[in-house]
This record gives C-alpha cells, structure tokens and sequence, in this order.
C-alpha cells in the first residue's frame, strides 16, 4: 500500500506512527539512539506556532484574538474548538499550517548529512478510516513503521505515566485510526506488547530492516552498471 521508492536518493526516508500510549515516543529515542535523524511533526507545528511566527499570525488573521491566550501565545484549546466539528474550519487551519510544516521539514532534510536515516514522527499520520494524511512527502519514503500495542496496556501506560484520566485517553484513542488501520499501512510493525527489553530488540531488528533496504537498491544499482 505503500508507494516504495525505487530510486535511492541521499537521503533515507521513513515514516513513524503510533496511538497515543503505543510506546512512539520511546521508539523514536531507540531509533535516535542509533543514529536516525528524527523530524517531530508535531514538535515543528509547535515551533512555527509561536508568536511572531508567519504561521501564528495567519492563524491569528483569520480567526482573530480568540485564538491568543492572555500572555501572548496560541490558545491551542480555542482553536481544537474551532476546529472539532467544523470540517472547513479543519481544512482552513491545515492549509495554514501544512504548507509551512513542508517547508520547514524540507529544510532539515536538506541540511542532513547525505547518509542520513531520517525518520518522520507523525501522530496522526494515519486517519481515522484508515488513509494516510495527505503530503506527496510520502512518495520519498522507504517505508512506514508502525508501533502497535494492545489498547489496554497503551490507556494503563498512559494513565500511570501522565496521570491522566482513563476514560479521557479512552477517548481519544477511539477519536484515532484503529490498530487495523495503521498496520495496513505499515511496512514495518514493531510490537510493543511486551517488555522494554523487547522492544528494544525489535527496534534492532527495525533498524537492521531500515539500514537493509539501502544495501538492497546499492546491490541493485551496481547490478545496473555492470
Ligand atoms: P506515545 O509516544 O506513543 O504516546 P510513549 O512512548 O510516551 O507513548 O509511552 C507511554 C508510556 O509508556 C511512557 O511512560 C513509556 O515509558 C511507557 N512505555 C512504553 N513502552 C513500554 C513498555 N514496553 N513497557 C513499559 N512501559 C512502556
């Protein structure tokens, strides 16, 4: 289902989604650790939402100062209000926001070093309904990884970890994709069922997987020269 790429370019590309409480955070600390090179969605959304920033004030162009909270900064409950059951309301702040967060993820690729193994974070890569959240980025990606973890042990690690209310992250898992979404769209599952000790070897096995695929079109290539 994934569009893979059949052409190396200097960069390796993948994907990485989880629900909430899958263990995606942890992973992506696994995979750092080895050497990937992590974009965080989410982390750059944040980054170009602060005040002064292009995409702050469009946001606060179009929908005014109920979207500023008292000192200064993005009132991100308003505008998850505004957005919640106004589906053009959703598609307006997406078109503010995704545009800048290309470019801005472009820009990171571009500086990476040439034998760099990037790995896209993306929460909500996968939709409720089980499409992939638009961006022609994914053509440039090797595959997507997938951490998938039965949705008992994600609320109960949730809950212990973040103090948070059960039927609140109930909630929001049942607002996401479903684990059979997700893992249709994977390339790579990495179960996170069991111990952090297991889910480190399977982010070795992931990562001699990632670090494979490149070996598998080089010999390709060199077949093509010869
Ligand atoms: P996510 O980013 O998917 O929401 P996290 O990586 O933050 O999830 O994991 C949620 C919590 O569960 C964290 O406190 C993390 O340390 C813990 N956790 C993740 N995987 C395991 C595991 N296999 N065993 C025990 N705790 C885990």
């Amino acid at each position: 289902m994934t569009p893979l790429r059949d052409t190396v370019g200097p960069v390796r590309e993948f994907g990485l989604t989880g629900g909430i409480g899958s263990g995606k955070s942890t992973v992506s600390s696994m995979l750092e650790s080895r050497g990937a090179l992590l974009i965080d969605a989410d982390a750059i959304v944040r980054q170009l939402q602060q005040p002064g920033e292009p995409v702050f004030d469009a946001m606060v162009g179009w929908w005014g100062d109920r979207i500023v909270a008292p000192d200064g900064t993005l009132n991100r409950a308003a505008v998850a209000e505004i957005v919640f059951s106004d589906d053009d309301e959703l598609a307006r702040l997406n078109g503010l926001v995704h545009p800048a967060v290309a470019v801005e993820t472009q820009r990171r690729i571009d500086e990476a070093p040439d034998d760099a193994i990037v790995v896209h974070d993306i929460p909500l890569l996968v939709l409720p309904g089980g499409e992939l959240l638009t961006s022609r980025d994914h053509e440039q990606w090797l595959g997507i990884i997938v951490v998938d973890t039965p949705i008992e042990t994600a609320v109960d690690r949730v809950v212990a970890a973040r103090g948070m209310d059960r039927a609140d992250v109930q909630a929001r898992i049942d607002a996401q994709a479903t684990r059979d979404e997700r893992r249709a769209v994977a390339d790579f599952v990495l179960d996170n069922s069991g111990s952090l000790a297991e889910l480190e070897q399977a982010v070795a096995d992931c990562w001699d997987w990632m670090t494979s695929i490149e070996s598998g079109i080089e010999s390709g290539r060199e077949g093509d020269v010869s």
